[in-house]
This record gives C-alpha cells, structure tokens and sequence, in this order.
C-alpha cells in the first residue's frame, strides 16, 4: 500500500550529499520505501515534499482514539476487505443509545450489566450514546454527566445543535468522547467545538458523494481526526455504503480514509439486532442500536467475536488445571490442549456426562490436538512437562492420566517419562460420556 522508491524518490532533493547515511537520494528512498528509515534523516526534504510523503505513507484508514482510561477504544487501521487476507484489526464498537428524555442513570446501570463470557474470554459493549432528543442544551448536558459519573465506556454525544455539543463537552471533553455530528450546515462550528478536545468527530453527508465533499472540507479545516457516516438508514443500502467506503479507502481515496458509523436503531428489537449485526460484518468502526436487552445485544457480541477473531490466532485458554464438578482424588485426570474448542469440547462433555474431572490443558500456542502434535507441540515431553509442573498428580490418589485418542501413538513415551499409567482416551470428545462409562466407572 505505500510508497514505491521511485515516488518517494522523485520528492527528494536529489543533493546525493550523503548527510542521511546513504550513498544516494535514490538509495535513500529505498530505504524509506522498506520502511527502514526515517525522512528525519534527510535535512533538506522541503515542508511539501514532507507533507505529500507524511499523507502518502498514512494507513489507508485513519486510526481513531476513543476515550480514556481503562475503556478507551481505537477503531481504524483496517487493511483489508477480507479477514482472510490478513486480518481485522478492531472490533465494532458496539454502543447503546440513551435518550436525554429517559431515565439515563437507570438505562446505564443496565448497560453495565451486560457482561458475557463466550469462550473463556469476557465480552460487553464498547460505549455509551447520548442523544439530545430534548432539544434543550442544558438537558442534554446533565444527561451526559449523569452518563459519565455511572459509567466507564466512552460517550458518543448525538446533536445537530453546536451549543448543546459545546455543553456536552465541557462536561465530558477531558474524556475525548465521539461528537456527533458536522454536517453541511454546521461542520465549521462543529469541527472547532470537537478541536478543542481533540475529540473525534462524525462527518455526516446525505449521500456518499456529499459525504467525501464534505469531508474534504472539514480536512481543508485541519482536523483529520473523523469517522464518517453516509447518511444512509436503511439496511441494505447502509451496508453498499459502508463496502464501498471500506473499498475506496483501500484503493487510498483519501476522503474515505476514515472509520465509520452506522445506526441500527429500529422500534423492534430483534430488526435492530440484525441490522446491528449485518453492519458489524461489514464495516462499521462503530454500530448503534437502542435495546439494552441482553437478549438483543448477546447475538451482536458473538459475531463481532467471529468476525474479528483474528485467522492466524486461535483463541486459548489459560494453561492450567480445569476441576470439573467439584472433582475428589478418584477423578481422572484428562489431557488436552489451550486451544479454546479443544479444551469447552472436552470440558462440555465431561459435564453432559456428569462426570467429575480434572482436565489439564498442554500450552500449545492455541492449536488443536492433531496440529499441535503435527507441530511438535503436543509431545510427551510438553504433556510431561506440564503435569509435574502443575501438579495435579497431587490432587488425585490414582496414577492414571487420559489423553486424547488421536495421539495414542504418544502414550508409550509419555508412561516412560511421567511414570504414569497412560490411558489412551475417544479420538472425540464425544465419546467421553461411553468412555467414562466403560472404562473408569466400570
Ligand atoms: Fe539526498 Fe537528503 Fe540523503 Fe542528501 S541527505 S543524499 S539530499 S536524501
């Protein structure tokens, strides 16, 4: 995506006096086009050349910071169109809307709550909107504050009005909240209300087109620190709106360069949770929806998770000892790996088979029985290694420890090197339930 040698080449000063280091300015170049130099190092680059080559070698989209403390947020930085090409970089910011008519302490609170766990890892929402429904400024800010001491996620504040966004943001501007938005009529005021704090700002058009303009417009302002909304509602058209801004950014039309948002808001719950979870797929940095139902908000975390799970990355689990229904010292002792499915399938049928058990995980990088032994990862050695050294033999008053069926050809060598009976479990967990009945409770 950047720079060639020879376009960062034809901006140098061509002096070939050797001051950066290098032989030539061409030499010079191609260093910067590896990425490994600095145009610092140059003395003579002119302020053009280096404002042409500082926005030339940007990311193809913007990164954007949100808020702070332990819930800030980035969105941006995105480089592909497709997870399998590399991977997405940061997941949709998925935020509730509160109204400035409502009870807002109360609906908060409720979006605190929303804690799941999906495969071992905790997931939530990522912020909080405020939208001036009143009209009044004043409302609206003590609705932003009342939203700000009962909750840590970042605030997106929802106004057409500059005044009640300037005081929203004197309440809430230290904590760089998203403002929304600069549109045709107001984006001068808008742009210098959210320069102030340096927050992010939502450039609002009414159509692709109308948006780019006026993005152009904004940037002419010097403030590049935006994520934009086409202006669309309805679903499908949002979702062409927000593939073709993802493809054009790509293609470095830089009007476009920025993360986006998107509204899912709908009076029926289960259309807005859809519609929330359409756009996550594609592309939105940040998708809006009213409900704070954990029912309607818990579909939308599973497929962010999907989506954005990273393909080169499995998901682990910790490294350790796992007790399954309050195990005794007549428990067997399973063997598997970190990789997150690897270790729920296992967990899960050990307990659909009311079996109490300990089962112990191989660090493994994350990868599943068959690849990690492929790799050398799952070996005697590394089943040996962790068994001693997390001592769960102590736990039990038996010699016997379990490992998977596909790894049986492993069971001689790890006998040999823990001086354990291994048994040599189903090729799936599936079979666990018969396994325990045949073979341990018989
Ligand atoms: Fe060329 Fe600048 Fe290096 Fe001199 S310092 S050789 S002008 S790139």
């Amino acid at each position: 995506m950047g720079l060639t040698g020879l376009e960062i080449f034809k901006q140098l000063p061509k002096k070939n006096c050797k001051e950066c280091g290098q032989p030539t300015c061409l030499a010079f170049a191609m260093q910067l086009a590896a990425g490994k130099a600095s145009l610092d190092a140059c003395p003579y680059v002119s302020d053009a050349a280096r404002e042409a080559l500082d926005s030339a070698s940007a990311p193809p989209i913007a990164l954007i910071k949100i808020g702070a403390g332990e819930k800030a947020l980035e969105l941006g930085n995105e480089t592909v169109l497709f997870r399998h090409e590399k991977r997405f970089e940061h997941p949709t910011a998925v935020t509730i809307q509160v109204s400035d008519n409502e009870d807002v302490k109360a609906k908060v609170e409720k979006i605190n709550k929303l804690v799941f766990e999906l495969v071992g890892q905790i997931h939530q929402v990522s912020m909080v909107a405020v939208a001036n429904d009143s009209g009044d400024a004043s409302k609206f800010a003590d609705a932003v504050k009342t939203a700000q001491e009962n909750t840590a996620y970042p605030l997106l504040l929802i106004s057409s009005d500059v005044a009640a966004i300037e005081a929203a943001l004197e309440v809430a501007g230290a904590n760089k909240p998203v403002v929304y938005a600069a549109d045709e009529n107001n984006y001068e005021a808008m742009v210098n209300a959210a320069k102030k704090y340096d927050a992010p700002l939502v450039v609002k058009g009414n159509d692709l087109e109308s948006l780019a303009a006026l993005v152009e417009k904004v940037a002419a302002l010097g403030y590049k620190n935006l994520i934009l909304d086409s202006g669309a509602r309805e679903t499908s058209k949002v979702l062409q709106d927000q593939t073709q801004i993802r493809r054009q950014a790509l293609k470095l039309f830089r009007p476009f360069g920025y993360p986006t948002i998107a509204f899912a808001n709908n009076a029926d719950p289960i259309v807005e949770s859809l519609n929330a979870s359409a756009f996550t797929a594609k592309y939105a940095g940040i998708v809006v929806v009213n409900s704070a139902e954990p029912q309607h908000i818990l579909p939308i975390l599973t497929l962010r998770l999907n989506v954005y799970t990273d393909p080169q990355k499995p998901i682990a689990v910790e490294s350790k000892v796992y007790e399954i229904l309050n195990p005794g010292p007549d428990a067997p002792v399973l063997i598997t790996t970190n990789f997150s499915l690897s270790y729920f399938c296992v967990a899960g049928d050990t307990e659909g088979a009311r079996q109490p058990a300990y089962i112990v995980t191989v660090d493994t990088d994350g990868i599943s029985v068959l690849t990690a032994w492929a790799a050398g990862k799952f070996t005697p050695e590394t089943i040996a290694d962790t068994v001693k050294n997390l001592g769960v033999m102590d736990k039990v008053n038996h010699k016997k420890i379990i490992i998977p069926g596909g790894v049986a050809v492993l069971s001689g060598k790890t006998a040999e090197l823990t001086g354990l009976e291994v048994i040599v479990g189903p090729g799936e967990s599936a079979g666990l339930p018969s396994f325990f009945k045949k073979q341990w409770n018989q």
